[in-house]
């Protein structure tokens, strides 16, 4: 029986409620701790997109009591400047998180700059020790997106182990990182990418589609397996301004039970772990066991 249209996966109003929680858990901290989790934010140029991410990060950070230190670089910032902002920043005991905007200017490695964050500052959880940790089933920072998929997964109830999953995308910081998020749930899982051969029948089989490869409306609704969770990380403006993702949407939605609109679905989920690394990577500075 086909579903005439799948749930929706509703990650504003799921990020609304995590937000209103970490604003009492922080408001404790500051209670506990005399200062709130400070997170630094580093973007290098001018690019308009990335302003606009940096400013909603510090727009959440403010809504949950979160302090932010923001630097905003020159396009020509070298390197070497770059990374004696973030030496600094490491020693700074009132700093628990740095974030680096990606994309940086080409003339900087930004694989290297990554790596010189302090891994317990890591709040983005790009650095190859906080992956490496997923990796081994023992994950302390974890990269934004995939925390937040997995978040929005385990809003649907259904029991992960066993289930197949096509990842459709190999990146550092959202392919990788969301197959072994989605191994240590239990799910047999195969990463798709700009290599792979027959895209179609991989997805077909699959009972979850995590499509992340920026490639607008790369993933048809029609290869959608009836009853399958479909989570669509992609984000395309349109020349109308307006935006969409990597799936076919309204096709899709006719046969999945589950599925994430774009926007308002992973995108507010990566903010708020974002926030939620914070507040993890601040704990582990003042040495808080407790949860809120
Ligand atoms: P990327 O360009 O770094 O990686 C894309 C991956 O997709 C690569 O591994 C590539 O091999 C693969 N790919 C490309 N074409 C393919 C094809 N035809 N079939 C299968 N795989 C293919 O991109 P990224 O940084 O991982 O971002 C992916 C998308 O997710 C972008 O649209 C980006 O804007 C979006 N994004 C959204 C969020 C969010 O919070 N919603 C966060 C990060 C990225």
């Amino acid at each position: 029986m086909p579903n005439p249209t799948a749930k929706i996966l509703d990650g504003k109003a799921l990020a609304a409620q995590f937000k209103e929680d970490m604003q009492q858990e922080v408001q404790h901290l500051v209670a506990s701790y005399g200062r709130a989790p400070g997170l630094a934010v580093i973007i290098v140029g001018d690019d308009p997109a990335s302003h606009v991410y940096v400013k909603n990060k510090k727009i959440a950070c403010e809504k949950v009591g979160i302090k932010s230190f923001s630097h905003e670089l020159a396009h020509t910032t070298t390197q070497e400047h770059l990374l004696g902002l973030l030496a600094e920043l490491n020693r700074n005991p009132k700093v628990d998180g740095i974030l680096v905007q990606l994309p940086l200017p080409a003339h900087i490695d930004a694989d290297y700059v990554l790596k010189a964050i302090a891994s317990h500052k890591d709040v983005d959880g790009f650095h190859p020790y906080n992956v490496g940790c997923l990796a081994v089933r023992q994950p302390e920072l974890r990269s934004c997106t995939p925390y937040g998929c997995m978040k929005l997964l385990e809003t649907t109830g259904v029991d992960l182990h066993g289930k197949e999953a096509v990842i459709v995308g190999a990146s550092n910081i959202v392919g990788r990182p969301m197959a072994l998020e989605l191994l240590l749930a239990g799910v047999t899982v195969t990463i798709a990418h700009r290599f792979t051969e027959n895209l179609q029948a991989h997805v077909e089989r699959a009972d979850i589609v995590v499509a992340a490869a920026g490639k607008q409306g790369l993933v048809q609704g029609s290869w959608i397996k009836q009853g399958a969770i479909v989570i669509d990380v992609g984000i395309h403006r349109l020349e109308d301004g307006t935006l969409t993702g990597d799936v076919d949407f309204a096709e899709a939605s006719k046969r999945a039970a589950w599925i994430t609109p774009v926007p308002g679905g992973v995108g507010p989920m990566t903010i708020t772990m974002l926030l939620a690394n914070t507040i993890q990577a601040f704990r582990t500075h003042v040495g808080d066991e407790s949860t809120a």
